[in-house]
């Protein structure tokens, strides 16, 4: 064994993965860290950085080579296996639904797996794959311990009120609640600002977490209070491809209308959202590119829901300090900032132009009432701390 910790995040159409070294008590460097994107699409890659930036591959792979997430696993282990000096201590792994038992990170057992699989009719786009890399491992290499890190566990700080639906107790009690997602993005961006900006860190913030899945959370010192995703990560903010907020009638009206269950999944989790609405792309900055009037809408619409969906959040932090942007539209698009930060102008949220420009920590004017920050996530180092300290117990 050596004293490695190997983290995977296995998408819908990536495999990401991270290399960490134990270097002392607690202390973890990351070593490298890449992934095979566009997975069944046709221009797949495959890119890795070491742990300061610089490229240790970057190429374009043949669309068979990574028709699937088989084929992208086989190119992740034969890249890594020679360059790592033995079999990792532990792998962990991004699992997206823990259910409402899994409150932390956790060692996989075969009950723990089955228990994890039962949960794949709630995250269909998701589970299915972060377990996939789980089971590989679990049938080739047994002895390797794995940690599953989830994006739920981080909300079951919740009060019940929050976690309610207004639906008979029955079906709460059968797991119809609110789980709430991207828990390891909100961890990652709660425990940095405890680094960076720790007077922000202890007060009201809502980080919105916007990438190809998008969602805004609701923090207290750090705790999450509420978050827009539910009992499925359908909720909340419209998305790449999925519509966030819906009324359930439209749901009845598709059924009525002929739709199987398959297409009206397929239609809410890959054909909505920024894709449906414009007809064009579920990309932030073709979007942005384009003069189209629908591409106009849906962006007009990303950002009147997101503004609208935070001010809502201020019931459940009781009023708000601190805004935060993260993931790959929050931290590289300042026309989306801006455009959301004007919806919230009446809120006393004033943007330093320039500052928003430079994608700076801090940028919101000094006389602004509440500051605005930018502050990128990583998951990954979540994940590798998350099973550090899960197997430590174990070493
Ligand atoms: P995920 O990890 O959920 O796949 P990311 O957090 O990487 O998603 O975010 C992907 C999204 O970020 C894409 O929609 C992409 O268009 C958007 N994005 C990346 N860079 C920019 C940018 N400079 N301006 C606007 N959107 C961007």
């Amino acid at each position: 064994m050596s004293d490695l910790i190997l983290v995977v995040n296995a998408g819908s159409s990536s495999l990401k993965f991270q290399v960490h070294e134990i270097v002392g008590e607690r202390q973890l460097s990351m070593l490298m860290g890449g992934q095979v994107s566009g997975i069944g699409g046709s221009r797949p890659a495959f890119r890795v950085k070491d742990g300061a930036g610089e490229c240790l591959a970057d190429t374009q792979l043949a669309p068979e080579q990574a028709k699937d997430l088989a084929g992208a696993q086989e190119i992740m282990a034969a890249w890594l296996q020679p360059r790592m000096s033995g079999p990792p201590m532990a792998v962990g792994h991004r699992i997206v639904h823990g259910g409402p038992k899994m409150t932390r990170s956790v060692l996989i057992s075969q009950d723990i797996y089955d228990y994890l699989e039962s949960l794949v009719p709630l995250a269909p786009l998701h589970q299915h794959n972060n377990l996939a890399p789980v089971r590989v491992i679990m049938d080739h290499w047994p002895e390797i311990r794995q940690v599953a890190c989830f994006d739920t566990a981080f909300h079951r700080t919740q009060d019940r009120v929050v976690e309610r639906f207004a639906l008979p107790q029955e079906f709460f009690d059968r797991g119809v609640r609110r789980y709430g997602f991207h828990g390891l993005s909100y961890q990652y961006i709660a425990g940095r600002l405890r680094q960076v900006l720790p007077e922000v860190a202890q007060g009201r913030v809502i980080a919105a977490h916007l990438g190809s899945g998008a969602s805004a959370c609701a923090m207290v010192d750090g705790v999450s209070r509420e978050t827009t995703m539910g009992f499925t990560a359908l909720d909340g903010l419209p998305m790449g491809t999925r519509p966030g907020r819906l009324d359930a009638g439209v749901v009845l009206w598709m059924l009525e209308q002929g739709m199987s269950h398959d297409e009206i999944q397929d239609l809410l989790y890959n054909r909505s959202g920024m894709k449906g609405m414009s007809g064009i792309s579920n990309d932030m900055r073709t979007l942005l590119a384009s003069s189209e009037t629908s591409a106009r809408l849906a962006v007009d619409y990303f950002t009147y829901r997101t503004a609208e969906s935070i001010a809502g959040l201020c019931v459940a932090a009781q009023g708000l300090d601190a805004l935060v942007f993260t993931a790959g539209v929050g931290e590289n698009s300042p026309e989306i900032r801006a455009a959301v930060c004007r919806r919230l102008e009446w809120m006393g949220i004033k943007v330093c132009a320039e500052a928003n420009a430079d994608n700076a920590l801090t940028i919101s004017t000094p006389d602004s009432r509440i500051s605005v920050h930018v502050v990128a996530t990583n998951e990954e180092e979540v994940i590798a701390r998350q099973t550090y300290d899960t197997i430590s117990g174990l070493l």
